[in-house]
This record gives structure tokens, sequence and C-alpha cells, in this order.
């Protein structure tokens, strides 16, 4: 057969596989998002149960999960009345006796008993007054084994959903679909990769693979699969993600910023209010590195809160300006782009540059104005939202395009900024305050350089964090007191849980009510911000916050990222246990950004989970947001690192990044390899990865923007 009939029968819809049909094809496709053969190929079981080893009753342990045992059941009968009637039944081997227990289907389940005696059975053991027994155990045809093309030694077990349940397609049914799919198709998978590469590393062919990690021959098999499959997926996204790094920085010519200018050199001598630290300085090297070369630079800047990645940006923008060329910085939400747009506004004023601010809220005839003096050329720098990717933002010379806060756009997304400049794109800074582990760095953002700030300015003192018990409020509320009365200002913030936004704003509005009770005006300044106020509302408090002259603000999260009031050095987080630890990190990092010894405070109810207290454990021992990073992602796995599941990058099936660190690695280096002998992949021997490759970028039309 050849690679196009292959592919088309593993795209055949999901309706026409056996046992499927419609109805069954609409739930495959609305709960497991199964659209064809392909698909359920790949909906791995997430584990499996050992049928292939018989237990004796004597063998029978605690927790030992699912076991098959072989021998006779007798003493059958039927106890209690109405609902509490149930079925029970001696099982016994050579060692000993359990009892078995059927609460549903009693009528059937005694027909069955009725005619042998001799059985298979699979379960689970519990202890129930001292005693072993197993409910609901499957009764097996001891012959079914030998009838089946696949090995049935394994019962794999697959993610289903109530929605499936009902229509009957539970965990067997699922697995009764694989097996037919196998079947099938087992003889036209095709190969990803070159034989040679396969053999060279000892890997299982796919085709074996596929067959396995559903129905594996036996253990050894089951994790050789395993392994071939995590091998696939994290190989191409570094190849991928490689791939589109070289072609960046090769193929993409770049604007040369060669002068360090007036607007640089004015600014840095008699503006900046104070020294940079040798990180930024180290930063500030690279990116003129970049702009220098001829190459489009696409670099991701980390630092932890507070290092002032904001100046960076501000330096870079006017070495773009410098040479002939507008930028722009996007950030994700309005309040952070507001608050950008007016230090920066003020920072830069003395060197009369025109700065303008667009969101989604600009008004029509503002915006009008400014997206024609944007085309002019008018505009030196546009600050703003999501409102810049637009299409009728229109620029004279773009020469750089800053992202702040990057966990929150897509690669898409910078993708489509990459047009606003004509045919050579636009120099890209992303910038991120969300640390992320090398792994998960790797392979997120594989396709830019990295630049770290590893250093805080100097003089700021650690943040002290402590945590505190509903209990201990009134010592709380003592603090606080303490701390404004010395001149300082106070977060308090509350979890947003977007399941219920109306049992939020009640906590809030309680917070509210027991704080004035205890604050009261005049004396006191309250403030409370929420995501569902209008965005002139939340600006209004945000000023007044900003003057001192709120002296708490309470709010949801919307104050998360990014902003910037020196003057406050107590957070409070109320019900802490509910927020995430890269959020309670971002939080915390809202104070400590002035001279003064920064406070964050805890709160949380006296019960609670595991990992809830590991999550506040956690942040009282460490203020390093990498330390932070690190736990978080060893806690919740990667998929939940804010953000970084709208980047679809990390939709791993079966790949780990918390657990497959090595093997990250050891693809992207061999990965790199390849690309370093054989950039286009144009080698005869590397044909099959080319393919791969692209069939990978059209599956993902974004990708095909770039390339
Ligand atoms: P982040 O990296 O979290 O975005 P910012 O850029 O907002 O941090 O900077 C945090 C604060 O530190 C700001 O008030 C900024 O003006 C200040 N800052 C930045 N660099 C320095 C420095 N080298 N020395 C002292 N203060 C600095
Ligand atoms: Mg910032």
């Amino acid at each position: 057969m050849t690679t196009t009939q292959q592919t088309d029968l593993l795209q055949t819809p999901i309706e026409f596989l056996k046992g499927v049909g419609e109805k069954r094809g609409v739930v495959l496709r609305k709960e497991f998002n199964i659209q064809t053969f392909n698909d359920l190929l790949y909906y791995f079981p997430y584990r499996h149960i050992d049928k292939s080893h018989v237990y004796h009753v004597s063998d029978i342990v605690n927790d030992g999960g699912y076991i098959l045992l072989r021998g006779k059941i007798h003493d059958v009968r039927i106890v209690g009345q109405m609902r509490a009637m149930r079925l029970t039944a001696m099982f016994s081997d050579e060692t000993g006796s359990i009892e078995l227990v059927w609460f549903n289907g009693i009528r059937w389940v005694s027909d069955v008993l009725r005619s042998r005696t001799e059985f298979v059975i699979f379960g689970k053991p519990t202890l129930f007054n001292g005693k072993w027994n197993i409910t609901h155990p499957e009764l097996i045809d001891p012959n079914q084994q030998e009838s089946s093309p696949i090995s049935l030694r394994f019962q794999p077990m697959y993610n289903t959903s109530e929605t499936a349940k009902k229509k009957s397609l539970d965990s067997k049914a699922i697995a009764r679909l694989t097996a037919n799919l196998l079947t099938q198709v087992k003889d036209v998978i095709p190969e990803t990769m070159p034989r040679e590469m396969v053999e060279e590393l000892h890997l299982m062919t796919l085709r074996d693979a596929l067959v396995n990690i559903h129905y594996p021959e036996d253990n050894q098999k089951l994790s050789q699969a395993t392994l071939r499959l995590k091998f696939d997926e994290l190989f191409f996204t570094q190849l991928k993600m490689l791939k589109l790094k070289l072609i960046n920085t090769n193929r993409f010519e770049g604007f040369v910023f060669e002068k360090v200018g007036h607007y640089f050199n004015t600014f840095y001598k008699e503006c900046l209010p104070f020294d940079l630290t040798n990180a930024q300085k180290r930063v500030l090297r690279e990116i003129r590195g970049d702009v220098g070369s001829g190459h489009q630079m696409n670099r991701l800047l980390q630092g932890d809160v507070g290092s002032g990645k904001t100046i960076i940006a501000v330096f870079s923008m006017l070495l773009a300006i410098d040479n002939g060329y507008q930028a722009c910085i996007m950030a994700p939400t309005e309040i952070l782009a507001t608050q950008h747009y007016e230090k920066i506004s003020r920072q830069l004023e003395p060197l009369g540059l025109r700065v303008e601010f667009l969101s989604g809220s600009t008004k029509v005839s503002q915006r009008r104005r400014i997206l024609a003096d944007l085309r002019d050329g008018q505009v030196n720098i546009l600050i703003g939202t999501h409102a810049l990717i637009e299409d009728n933002v229109v620029f004279s010379k773009l020469g750089l395009v800053v992202i702040d806060e990057q966990h929150r756009f897509g690669v898409e997304q910078r993708a489509k900024l990459w047009r606003k400049s004509g045919p050579i794109p636009p120099h890209i800074l992303v910038m991120t305050a969300t640390p992320i582990p090398r792994t998960l760095a790797m392979t997120l953002y594989g396709d830019l350089d990295v630049s770290v700030i590893d250093e805080l300015p100097a003089g700021r003192k650690p943040i002290v964090t402590q945590h505190y018990y509903e209990k201990d409020r009134l010592k709380v509320f003592g603090f606080m007191k303490q701390q404004i009365a010395e001149g300082r200002q106070v977060y308090v913030v509350y979890p947003l849980i977007q399941e219920s936004e109306a049992m939020d704003l009640l906590d809030l509005q309680a917070g509210y009510e027991a704080i004035e009770r205890s604050f009261p005006p005049p004396t006191y300044s309250i403030g409370v911000v929420h995501g569902r106020m209008k965005a002139e509302e939340k600006d209004f408090i945000m000023d007044h916050f900003k003057k001192n002259e709120i002296q708490i603000l309470l709010s949801t999260t919307v104050i998360e990222v990014g902003i910037d009031v020196p003057n406050a050095t107590v957070m409070v987080i109320e019900n802490a246990e509910r927020f995430g630890l890269s959020q309670l990190h971002q939080l915390r990092g809202r104070v400590g950004r002035g001279g003064n010894q920064s406070y964050c405070i805890l709160m949380s109810k006296y019960e609670l989970s595991n990992e809830g207290r590991k999550r506040l454990d956690a942040m009282v021992e460490t203020n390093d947001g990498f330390e932070i990073a690190n736990f978080d992602l060893q806690l919740r796995g990667p998929g939940d690192i804010q953000g970084t599941r709208q980047s679809g990058m990390l939709d791993f099936k079966i790949a780990d990044l918390t657990k497959d660190e090595k093997l990250v690695a050891y693809t992207r280096n061999y990965a790199q390899q390849i690309l370093e002998k054989d950039p286009d992949l144009s080698l005869p021997e590397h044909k099959r990865l080319a393919e791969t490759l692209e069939k990978m970028m059209q599956r993902d039309t974004n990708w095909s923007v770039i390339s």
C-alpha cells in the first residue's frame, strides 16, 4: 500500500469503525475529540490490568489491586429484601475461600452461576468485617483468550465520562473498539522515523508501539511502547521548535539597529533614576547583539517578579527609535497596559517622544486619530492590549514588538505580529515573570533565545511570608494598622473561582464589611476592584491607590500580574489554599517593590488538603520563583502551569514533562544534531523526518504562517 492509502484509512471518520456507528460516533467526537481512526489509535489507556497472572486466594494482600482467580463457585444465595437485596456466593480454590457479592443484575448473574461451577473471576478484593470479599467480580470465559487476534493478557483501562457511559461507552466498550481498530489497521500504520534511526536508538517500531500501548504482550513490551511514543512526541516537538528557530535566525532577515543614539543615551544618562543591575546590563547587551546582527530577534526575557524587566523594554524601544523605527508593547490586561502606558510615557516625557495607548475600550474618535498617526509614523511607541494585533492597526515602520507576560499569549498571536512590518518581521522581545523550569522552557519556548535577569535591584529586602488561620485575624488586622500608621499600603486579595463569580463577589463583599468595621473611615480609606467592574472604574480606584489616597485595596485576582505600587508593603491573601502556587507567587510579587520591608500573609482555613498545605509551606519557605516553579511542576504537572494550556504546546498525550526531563534533553540534542548536519532535512536519509514534520506543520495552520 502507498503512504496515501495508509493515511486515508487512518483518516476514516470514526463512525465507520466496526462497533461505532452514528450515535456512538457523535459521543466519541464530542466527549473525547475522537474524529478519526487515527484519533482513536492515539487515545491511550491510562493503565492496564494484568490478566496474565492467576492468583491464589492465599496470595491476597491488602491494597493488591485487581486480580484474576481460578476456582469453583458454590453456596449461591440471595440475602436481604427489596433495596437491600443482594446475591452472595463463595469462591474457593485449593488455597482458601472468599465471598463474592452482587448488588445489581442479580437475576442475570444467578443464571450464569447456575450454568456451571468452574470460573475465572476478575476483581478487586476488599476487607469487610475482617473477611475478604469481591463485589461485582467479572466472570470470565476461560476460552476467550484463544479466540482473539491481539493479546488480551492485559486489559487496557480508558478514561471515559458519565455522558459516554450512559451511551454504553465505558472503558470496556472503548477497549473493544480499540481491539477492532488495531485488528483492522495494524498493518498499515506508517513509520514516522527513518528505519536507521529507529534501529540506532533501539526503539520499537511505531506500529508495534501503537499495538502494545493498547494491548501489550508483556510488561517489557509495554514500557518499550511507552518509550517509543514519548520519544515521538518529544522528538518531533523539539525538531519543530528548533527548525523554527533556525528559520527565524537564518532565513528571516532582521532590521539592523546599528547605532545607540540620542534617545537611548539621553535616557541612560539623564532620566534613569537608578543604576541598572548587572543582570539588566547583560540582558541589554544580548539584545543589542541580536538587533545588530541583521537577523530577526526572537528573545524571551525571563525574570522573577520585581526584577526590572520593564526598563529593558524601554531601552530596547529607544534603540528602535534611535534607528528610525516604531515600537510597541502588548500587555495581557487593560490594567497592565494602562500602567505601562502611564509609567513609560512619564519616563519618556523629557525626550519628547510620542507614546500612545490603544485598547478595546479606546473611544472611536481617539482610535481613529491614533491609527492615522501611527500609519504616518508620528507615533513612536504604541502601548496596549490584544487590540494591537487587529488588522486595522498599521504601523509606518514597526521595528520592535515587546510582549509582556507572555504566558497569556499563544505562539499564534506572536506570529500575527510578524506581519505588521512588511516583508521583514519586527524584532520580538517576550517578557515573562513566570519562572519556567528548564524542561518546560526548552519545550515551550524552544524557538526563542532566552535571557534571564537573575538578580533583583539592590536594596530589596526579601519578603517575609507568614501563614495564619482565621483565629489570628485580629493579630493580622493589628499588623495592617501598624504598617498603615507607618505610611504603607495593603492589598487584600480574594480568590476568583470561575464557576461561581457570584460567590466570589460574596466573599469579597463579606471581606469588605469585616475590614470596614475594623478600619473605619475617615481614618482609613478602602478601595475595591474586581473583574466585573468597567475598565474606567478599575482605573479610577487604582489611580487613587497609586497616589496613596487609598490605604487598603481589596480585590479579586485582577491585580495578579505586573501592578507596581512600591509603597504597598503588605499582601494579604484570603483563602490562600484555593490559589495555585505560581499565582500565589505572582501575588506576593506585588509587594517588596520599594525599599521597605514587605510582608505576604497567607490566610487559610484550618483543615487543609495535603497538597494545599504543601503549597503554603513552600511559599513560607522560599521567595525564589524558580524553586516555586519546580515545586509547582512536581505538584501539578505541566498542563496546569499557568497559561501553558492555552498555548496548546504542551498537549502531550503520553510524555510527561515533569517526569521525562531526561528524555526532553535527549530528544532535543538529537534533533539539534540532525539539524546541524542537515538544516533543511533534505538528505535522503531524513526524507521521512521531513514528511512527518510537514504533516505536523500542516495540522497546525498557525505554523504555516511562519514557515
Ligand atoms: P518586573 O520585572 O516584575 O516587570 P518592573 O519592571 O515592574 O518589574 O520593576 C519593578 C520595580 O523596580 C519598578 O518600580 C522599577 O522602576 C524598579 N527597578 C527596575 N530596575 C531597577 C534597578 N536597577 N534599581 C532599582 N529599581 C529598579
Ligand atoms: Mg512587569
